[in-house]
């Protein structure tokens, strides 16, 4: 019996504990929930768009209609024309509400009360910037600028059907397409890539939430054409490069007197050759210019800074317009199909200023310019030219700017291209092998020259 009672005992005390700690790791386990739920706002997170807490306003959204001012927007929500004449006047200095623009967005806030009056409306042309019109009250207007990341990259890229596929290809920004004509549009025959031809790129790309929405800047670049290699670097001289701010491994500034081409994204159909055989007239005759199809319309680029000395035209040239660079050097542009604004002999020109546009006047097949680059009186291959380089950079800059090269360089290298197994996978349908490197050259104009 006593060894039944010291068990009952024990086994009760044993049960009482279990039941104890039980209680007690359960009013434990359930303190936290507990606390969970009474820190759980019973008032949801207040929805905050373009930095109003929208959930108590009706939300309507839309874009701006073709010849819509903002009166034909805001008068359905109640907004009258004095207050509309108000608020336009507020907005003279932030964001004028003339600059509201077709196909943008907008959003309207209005009340909930039975007035349903309009009380924000905001401008969202996105993705750099949106413009907040309060209409409550004072009424005001705030331009808010989106924040946005710079993020270095690096990227590279094989042509294999043209520079701008192989950018968009490879992932890259379509911007890069333009940075890269700012480094290397004075030395590289740009516009004439070549299948093979490759390049690297080492850029800062900007991102507004999340999304791309250009490039910044390219702080070095490599460009192989035709198997010659053209690195570009940037640099900064205080007061000094406000213009071109790319140097080659040599601190010589990428930009030179001439541009390579008259026209972008052209090809050429008819190069320089003094023993051209005229497929028409069957007998030798030369071609002294370099032709560049393009569509009509085309705008002509003078290649260097200069004074107009010729904005006519003559039955073999149509209209044309001839530049004088300097004592030595002349360039011509045939076939336009009309000068640009203001340009007339007399007229100085900046180097890459629009002088015309690509047309087909004169004896021409189709619309190209008949680009003729005169020096010392004669006509000349452009193309095989050699120019003098521009002078490096004042000394006392140059142990500084070998410096970032050299740091620039090591990480260019790094860079690595495609395969050949990647590209393929990229171009599936294309026999990559096939396309002929000198398929640009296929097409022939006929050009006759009266200088
Ligand atoms: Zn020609």
């Amino acid at each position: 019996m006593a060894l039944n009672k010291k068990r009952v005992f024990l086994a009760t005390a044993v049960v009482a504990f279990l039941i104890l700690s039980l209680i007690g790791a359960s009013s434990f386990l359930n303190n936290k929930p507990a606390e969970k739920a009474e820190i759980l706002p019973l008032i949801p997170e207040p929805t905050i768009k373009y930095g109003v807490e929208i959930d108590s306003f009706n939300v309507v959204e839309g874009t701006i209609g073709k010849n819509q001012f903002l009166a034909d927007i805001l008068l359905p929500h109640n907004i009258s024309y004095p207050e509309i004449d108000k608020l336009a006047r507020k907005a003279t200095d932030v964001f004028d509400v003339r600059k509201l623009r077709v196909k943008k967005k907008y959003t309207i806030l209005t009340s909930r009360d039975s007035l349903q009056k309009a009380k924000y409306f905001i401008y969202d042309p996105g993705p750099f910037f949106y413009v907040v019109y309060d209409l409550q009250d004072t009424m005001s207007v705030t331009k808010i600028e989106r924040p946005i990341d710079n993020v270095k990259k690096t990227g590279s890229g094989v042509i294999y059907t043209s520079l701008w596929d192989a950018i968009i290809q490879n992932g890259m920004p379509i911007e890069i397409a333009v940075a890269m004509e700012d480094i290397f549009g004075w030395s590289v025959d740009f516009y004439q890539v070549r299948k093979g031809d490759r390049f690297k790129l080492i850029y800062d790309e900007q991102f507004i939430e999340g999304e791309s929405v250009g490039v910044a800047g390219v702080s070095g670049a490599l460009f192989n054409h035709n198997s010659a290699e053209y690195y570009g670097y940037y640099f900064e001289i205080p007061d000094v490069n406000k213009d071109g701010y790319y140097f080659d491994e040599n601190a010589r500034p990428m930009k030179k007197a001439f541009l390579k081409s008259p026209v972008k994204y052209s090809r050429i159909s008819s190069p320089f050759n003094r023993r051209r055989f005229h497929p028409i007239l069957k007998r030798v005759k030369p071609h002294l210019g370099t032709d560049y199809a393009a569509p009509r319309g085309t705008p002509i680029y003078s290649v260097a800074a200069g004074t107009v000395t010729k904005a006519s035209r003559t039955r073999g040239n149509g209209k044309y317009v001839k530049v004088k660079h300097d004592r030595i050097y002349s360039t011509q542009y045939l076939h336009m199909s009309g000068f640009a604004k203001g340009i007339r002999a007399g007229v100085h020109v900046k180097q890459g200023q629009v002088i015309g546009y690509v047309g087909s006047t004169g004896l021409a097949t189709g619309p190209h310019v008949c680009f003729r680059f005169w020096k010392n009186g004669r006509q000349v291959n452009h193309r095989s030219l050699k120019l003098p380089p521009p002078e490096p950079m004042a000394k006392k800059y140059i142990p500084q700017f070998e410096v970032l090269r050299d740091s620039v360089k090591i990480e260019l290298d790094a860079v690595a291209y495609l395969s050949e197994d990647e590209i393929r996978a990229l171009y599936p349908d294309e026999d990559i092998e096939s396309i002929p490197t000198d398929s640009l050259l296929a097409e022939e104009h006929d050009c006759d020259v009266v200088p």
